[in-house]
């Protein structure tokens, strides 16, 4: 069985351990390899890829995950939902995407008990991978949902796509100026700032209540963010690692409905980049 990683850049993605590790939890033969891909030719390395009939599945990173939403012939829902697509499976002859991004987060935001039932939610950022966590946390039993952006279009965007498709009524966007001064459990940040090393400036009040902070970014040392987090007091603070790894547990699902073990790869992933310090 075949499998790729398609971005640029691409020497950073740990996608190809992380899932040789799923198959070796089951004795699968597979080979997962890192594909860098020159912009503007992602379809004919999508498709000269699938043309080797061992070819089963591929995982897609920035730049392309716009791309592949528009190549696929069919989209799961969490793609349609998100307008995105990072795990393609070829079933038949045809090419499925699927988003397991906001799924990635919520399994981890679950396994660490960041997310408890009743929580008021502070999500900020409204980009791809925001949408995709928002699509997630209304499934789950949350009291309120806010989307802080700085583009504030974006933010009412996301929230009124969700509005419509479910019944949860404490959803709202705003941008960071006019975050509505509530009790807030977890702040998730889904912002690329962590990247720039510059963390999101948030009202005061924020602090008071906050008992958990998640940043999707990681890296051997914690964000600029986490780190302001600690130095406020919040109790739980996580960054991405976990989101990444169970977001490829999904995919692996999908593409051999196997469970892999994901705690064993992220303990193991942890370890590495710890050494890397
Ligand atoms: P994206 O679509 O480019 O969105 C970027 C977001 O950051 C937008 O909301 C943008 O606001 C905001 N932003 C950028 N610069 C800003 C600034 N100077 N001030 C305020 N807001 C700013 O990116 P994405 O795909 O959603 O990814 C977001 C982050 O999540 C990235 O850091 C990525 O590495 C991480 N991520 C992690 C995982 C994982 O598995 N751990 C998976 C996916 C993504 P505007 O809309 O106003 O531009």
């Amino acid at each position: 069985m075949k499998f790729a990683v398609f971005g640029n850049p691409i020497e950073q993605s740990r996608s190809p351990d992380i899932h040789h590790g799923f198959a070796k939890q089951f004795d699968l033969q597979i080979s997962y390899e890192r594909m860098l891909v020159p912009r503007h030719q992602f379809n004919q390395h999508v498709q000269a890829f699938f043309a080797d009939p061992e070819a089963v599945g591929i995982n897609v990173t920035l730049p392309f995950k716009e791309d592949a939403y528009k190549l696929v012939d069919m989209l799961d829902e969490s793609a349609k939902h998100v307008g995105a697509v990072n795990t393609i499976f070829r079933i038949d002859d045809q090419l499925v995407g699927y988003n397991t991004d906001g799924l990635g987060l919520v399994d981890d935001l679950v396994q660490q008990k960041l997310l408890l039932p009743g929580a008021n939610v502070l999500l900020l950022g409204a980009g791809g991978a925001a949408k995709g966590a928002l699509h997630s946390l209304i499934t789950t039993k949350t009291n309120h949902i806010h989307v802080v952006n700085r583009t504030i279009d974006k933010a009412e965007s996301i929230i009124h796509m969700s509005s419509d498709e479910t019944n949860h009524t404490g959803l709202s966007a705003s941008c960071y100026q006019s975050i509505p001064t509530m009790p807030f459990d977890l702040v998730i940040n889904a912002t690329s700032l962590s990247l720039q090393g510059v963390a999101p400036v948030l009202p005061k009040f924020i602090w008071d209540n906050v008992e958990g902070v998640y940043d999707m970014v990681y890296g051997s040392e914690p964000t600029i963010f986490m780190q302001k987090a600690a130095a406020k007091g919040v109790a739980h603070i996580s960054d991405g690692l976990g989101m990444l790894v169970y977001q490829a547990a999904e995919a692996f699902r999908i593409w051999t409905g196997l469970e892999p073990n994901s705690e064993q790869i992220l303990t193991h992933l942890r370890q590495r980049l710890q050494k890397q310090q």
